[in-house]
């Protein structure tokens, strides 16, 4: 396996309508063994820099080197990556084993070889009883699998998976997604994975590269990104439910109270530092309290509850809008139109231009 690095990478599509600017000088590195997974809304560029990884499109500037070697002049098929793209394009004709050894057919390989080597891939992905069937008598995560296992039988350099579970069910995307970790701790493959389904990021990855508009937004670890938002887009991309973000100004000079703007409302936030006066108070669903004793510091009434399993969203209407909070409706159910209110335990505060984390 080996290491991929990314330095001022730069891709622009020129049409009738104008240049886009799809990826703009990205510089990163996936380490040997690492699973990364690029994440950010449908646009943002997360394609096209697998694309260009992996050959398939040519960088307008910049630079990429597998294993310390520049490979802006090797074709895709002299790269020895692996890719596993959202469609899958198993051969309908051909049994499973043949499907997973097709690349070993296209170096030459004799029958026996390529039958032996399905077998052992087939067993490391579990699924070596499926050798003799053909793709229409599988599954959606079984044919998954079978892409997976088509990719692995190279010994590629590394792996680029773009969405492949986008088009499985949430039980079988879950099912994918731990097996993809074990397959990855089997084979002790670079991984890099295009997601726009940031809990999916969450859980699969070492880092996360955040990306909007063609632009890195945060690259570190899942407990990082979400505990640590370089800034406001972040905040609001990672974390489900999202983030409540409001305008608030500064009322003493430094970050320890802010007081959120057109309200009355004033919230602690235990940051003893100088911050500029106009800013963005940030604090997530999970880091609140939903009081219905009246002991809260915000008045609001539920207008509705998302029920997950022992936990509920809560949505709660206020004089500052509409906030979410995330509670155990296990002991105490809460219903909507109930009176409450609101305690914050945690806080970020943001620029108001830029949207950078002040603290
Ligand atoms: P999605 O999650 O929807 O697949 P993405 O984050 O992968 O989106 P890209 O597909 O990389 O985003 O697209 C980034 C930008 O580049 C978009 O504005 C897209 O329209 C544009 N783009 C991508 N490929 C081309 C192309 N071949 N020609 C022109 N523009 C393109």
């Amino acid at each position: 396996m080996t290491n991929i690095q990314v330095e001022e990478l730069r891709k622009e599509f020129s049409g009738e309508s104008g240049t886009i600017t799809a990826v703009d000088d990205v510089s990163f590195t996936v380490e040997d063994g690492e699973f990364v997974c690029i994440v950010g809304p449908s646009g943002c560029g997360k394609t096209t820099l697998l694309r260009c990884i992996a050959g398939l499109e040519t960088p307008t500037s910049g630079s990429i080197q597998l294993g310390g070697e520049e490979v802006a002049d090797v074709p895709p098929q002299h790269r020895n990556l692996a890719f596993v793209f959202q469609d899958i394009t198993l051969y309908p004709h051909m049994k499973v084993w043949q499907n997973i050894s097709y690349p070993l057919k296209l170096s030459g390989h004799s029958k026996e070889e390529r039958y032996e080597e399905a077998q052992e891939v087939a067993e490391t992905i579990q699924i070596g009883e499926l050798l003799d069937k053909y793709p229409g008598d599988l599954s959606g995560g079984q044919q998954q699998r079978v892409a997976i296992g088509r990719s692995i039988i190279r010994s590629p350099r590394a792996y680029l998976l773009d969405e492949p579970m986008s088009d499985l069910d949430a039980k079988l995307k879950k099912e994918m997604r731990v097996e993809l970790q074990q397959i990855q701790r089997e084979v002790g493959g670079t991984m890099t994975y295009v997601t726009h389904d940031q809990e999916e990021a969450m859980t699969l990855s070492d880092r996360m590269l955040v990306m909007d508009e063609g632009e890195i937004q945060q690259y570190g670890s899942p407990h990082a990104v979400y505990h640590e938002p370089n800034n406001t887009f972040v905040a609001q991309f990672i974390g489900s439910p999202e983030i409540n973000l409001l305008p608030a100004t500064c009322p003493n000079g430094d970050g320890r109270t802010v007081e959120v703007e057109e309200s009355g409302w004033r919230i602690g936030t235990g940051i003893d530092e100088e911050v500029p006066e106009k800013v963005m108070v940030g604090f997530r669903p999970r880091h609140t309290t939903v009081h219905r004793d009246g002991s809260g510091e915000l008045d609001g009434e539920i207008s509705l509850v998302e029920s997950v399993g022992d936990e509920g969203i809560v949505y709660v209407d206020s004089e500052v809008g509409e906030l979410r909070s995330v509670v155990e409706i296990e002991e105490k159910p809460v219903r909507e139109g109930d009176a409450v209110s609101i305690d914050v335990n945690r806080t970020y505060l943001f620029d108001r231009e830029d949207g950078t984390l002040l603290t």
